[in-house]
């Protein structure tokens, strides 16, 4: 068999198990082909993808628009390192800090590496700006987080599988409860060492949790009054995918009529991630003011890939995309669609116990218990019926699909989620 020989799905799911690390655990489907809302398997099956790469693809699969941009890049300058000045960073810095609206944005390629600047950052503010003594410094985190893999950032989950034989584990995390504002007020009330809360607007790999409405503008302005910085984890929940630009929509200027009437929450750092390419490429970022953001100097942070005219030109494409389609307006109203549906659904099915979410990043919780295989089993039907998603913890299955998705196929796809819940046996 020579390298690139097409494939049959079992030969490549063969091939994955024998030759590649076994840390992922896929839903068994193949796929060789994407092209907006859909991804075809290799025996040419087609289905709606309700996952979009944990919401990277919320421009939709092979965005023209995007690919082209990055092609056309590729073709003339993918790489100088920041060795040397390219022309399309600044480019894309000035149109990025524009639209979210802060002074300056540090380019990253991952999630995780974007987190861990955001946490490196507030550290250096807390003891250059903020007074705190060196190495004192406590950043607020919530429990059920999820922030990427790196050491430091599994050393504040509370995922054991994440954790377990990964230590020993980065100090100067404190962990609280999701969602309790009392639980904030207390650890920021009785520690002066407090550098900044780190927290996800809605926590997507947990379940899909929407805190309480009010939680985070509370939240932000309990960081106000202890001057502790408020850094929004927008990885997912960001670039129009809960019916916004951002969840936390801060003074940006998307124009979204949504976001008037929802009060405004303006993160201390930003982190940005996942679609933020429109699932191109790799990209990443962190946003925040000069009264923070300058106390980074050279040499104190950077990455050879971090900033290179491939992402920039890919990363102005995929923010324009979101803008020109609408996209935060269309997940608005497409969300609405679906949890209605859906809600009025599990009043009469045993299995769904409840619909949550907003906009486009949805969860149905499956009547079972944590440990059974129920959602699982309900994801390889939804499979075979044409459609693709994945349980998240426990007995809880995602549905994110692309953002691109017209109302006609939102229902088309409802009709298939309900058949196969409706005919499913265990
Ligand atoms: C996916 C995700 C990350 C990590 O991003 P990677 O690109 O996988 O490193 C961080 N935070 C949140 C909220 C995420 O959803």
């Amino acid at each position: 068999m020579a390298v690139l020989d097409q494939l049959t799905s079992q030969q490549a799911i063969e091939l994955e198990s024998k030759y590649g690390a076994h840390n992922y655990h896929p839903l068994p489907v193949v796929l060789s082909k994407g092209e907006g809302v859909h991804v075809w398997d290799v025996e040419g099956k087609k289905y709606y993808d309700f996952l979009s790469a944990y919401s990277a693809v919320n421009q939709g699969h092979c965005h023209p628009r995007i690919v082209g941009a990055m092609v056309e890049q590729a073709k003339t300058l993918t790489l100088t390192s920041r060795a040397f000045y390219n022309d399309m960073l600044g480019k894309y810095e000035k149109f990025a800090t524009e639209l979210f609206g802060f002074d300056k944005l540090l380019p990253m390629n991952t999630g995780a590496e974007a987190v861990e600047t955001a946490l490196k950052l507030c550290r250096k503010w807390a003891y250059e700006v903020k007074g705190i003594n060196e190495n004192d410094a406590q950043i607020v985190v919530c429990e059920n987080n999820f922030h990427g893999r790196t050491t430091t950032i599994i050393s504040f989950s509370n995922d054991p599988v994440a954790r377990k034989n990964f230590g020993p584990y980065t100090d100067g995390f404190i962990k609280i409860e999701y969602d309790n504002l009392k639980a904030l007020e207390e650890v920021l009330e009785s520690d002066k060492n407090i550098a900044g809360f780190l927290v996800e607007p809605i926590q997507g790999e947990a379940g899909v949790y929407v805190p309480t409405e009010g939680y985070l503008a509370a939240a932000k302005a309990l960081c106000v009054k202890h001057n502790v910085l408020f850094i929004a984890d927008e990885v997912q929940t960001g670039i129009a995918r809960t019916g916004r630009l951002l969840a936390t929509c801060g003074n940006c200027s998307c124009g979204d009529k949504n976001c008037s009437g929802e009060p405004e929450i303006k993160a201390d750092i930003l982190i940005l991630g996942k679609a933020l390419s429109g699932g191109a490429y790799p990209v990443s970022a962190v946003l925040a003011n000069d009264n923070i953001m300058n106390v980074i100097k050279p040499g104190n942070h950077g990455s050879t890939f971090g900033g290179n005219p491939v992402a920039a030109a890919v990363a102005i494409a995929a923010l324009e995309v979101v803008q020109e389609e609408n996209l935060a307006e269309k997940a608005y109203v497409l969300g609405e669609i679906f949890r209605t549906e859906l809600s009025e659904f599990a009043k009469g099915n045993d299995l769904v116990k409840s619909v949550r979410g907003k906009g486009l990043l949805n969860a149905i919780l499956i009547n079972d218990t944590e440990d059974s295989s129920t959602a699982w089993d309900i994801c390889m039907k939804l499979r075979d019926n044409g459609l693709l998603a994945k349980p998240t913890h426990g007995n809880i299955i995602r549905f994110a699909p692309p953002l691109v998705m017209t109302e006609r196929q939102l229902m088309e796809c409802i009709d298939i989620i309900k058949t196969t819940i409706s005919d499913f046996k265990k």
